[in-house]
């Protein structure tokens, strides 16, 4: 096939995967459609399990990929009714493979234990980005959307009940709101009509101790509503 007319497709489809659809330029490879060592998004779409995890092992789709030790792509049971979304992997979790695994995974282990819940039974946990940042920097939109089609893939596989976004970069991804995170607390989100419930990130909680009481009525929040609609 003629290469412009690939790229074009390629740009379409990724163009239609965020609802950006309208005006592809062929001339112009977006960071998804330069994931030539990876799978191209519209390939991610439509992948099982199995091969997600490896076309996220070895995607090369933004600059995360450069320093990272490994991809973390995201823990706990298949078909598991909670989603906890994180904003990506630090150090320990770079090292180890799995997500929330230092410090702030210890206190999102408690945060789970004290509504009832464990990672691994009807939890999965997953990041915006599946690379580490360097440094721990907060991950840029571009690279937040580059990991996108990763993401979007894991929910439409898991179909969850009910998805947590934990801190603002999760929140701003899943809700595609700019919104403070405070606003965003304590109210109904939806993502691709899963509701969404919004609260602290588990880093910022070990900053910011007095949030943590904040952070356990955003969790009876989600429960409640798990359970009425059930
Ligand atoms: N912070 C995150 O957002 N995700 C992790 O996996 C670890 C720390």
């Amino acid at each position: 096939m003629d290469k412009r007319l690939a790229a074009a497709l390629e740009l379409g489809t990724v163009a239609a995967l965020y609802g950006l659809d309208g005006d592809p330029e062929p001339a112009a490879p977006s960071p998804i459609s330069a994931a030539a060592a990876g799978a191209p998004a519209s390939a991610v779409a439509t992948m099982g399990w199995a091969e997600l995890r490896e076309a996220a092992r070895a995607c090369r789709a933004c600059g995360l990929c450069a320093q990272r030790k490994q991809a973390v792509f995201g823990v706990g049971a298949e078909a598991a009714p909670w989603l906890f979304v994180g904003e990506g992997p630090g150090a320990d979790e770079d090292e180890l493979g799995d997500p929330f695994v230092g410090q702030a995974g210890k206190l999102l282990d408690s945060m789970l234990a004290a509504i009832g819940l464990a990672r691994g039974r009807e939890v999965y946990i997953a990041n915006v980005v599946k690379c580490r940042p360097p440094g721990n920097r907060t991950p840029t939109p571009e690279e937040a959307q580059a990991c996108a089609p990763f993401l979007d893939r894991q929910i439409e596989l898991l179909g969850p009940r009910l998805i947590v976004a934990l801190g603002k970069t999760a929140a701003t991804r899943l809700l595609g709101t700019e919104a403070s995170l405070a606003s965003l607390r304590g109210r109904t989100h939806r993502y691709r009509g899963t509701p969404v419930v919004v609260t602290y990130h588990p880093a910022y909680l070990l900053r910011t101790l007095p949030e943590k009481a904040k952070a356990w009525e955003d969790l009876v929040f989600a429960r409640r509503l798990l359970a009425e609609a059930a």
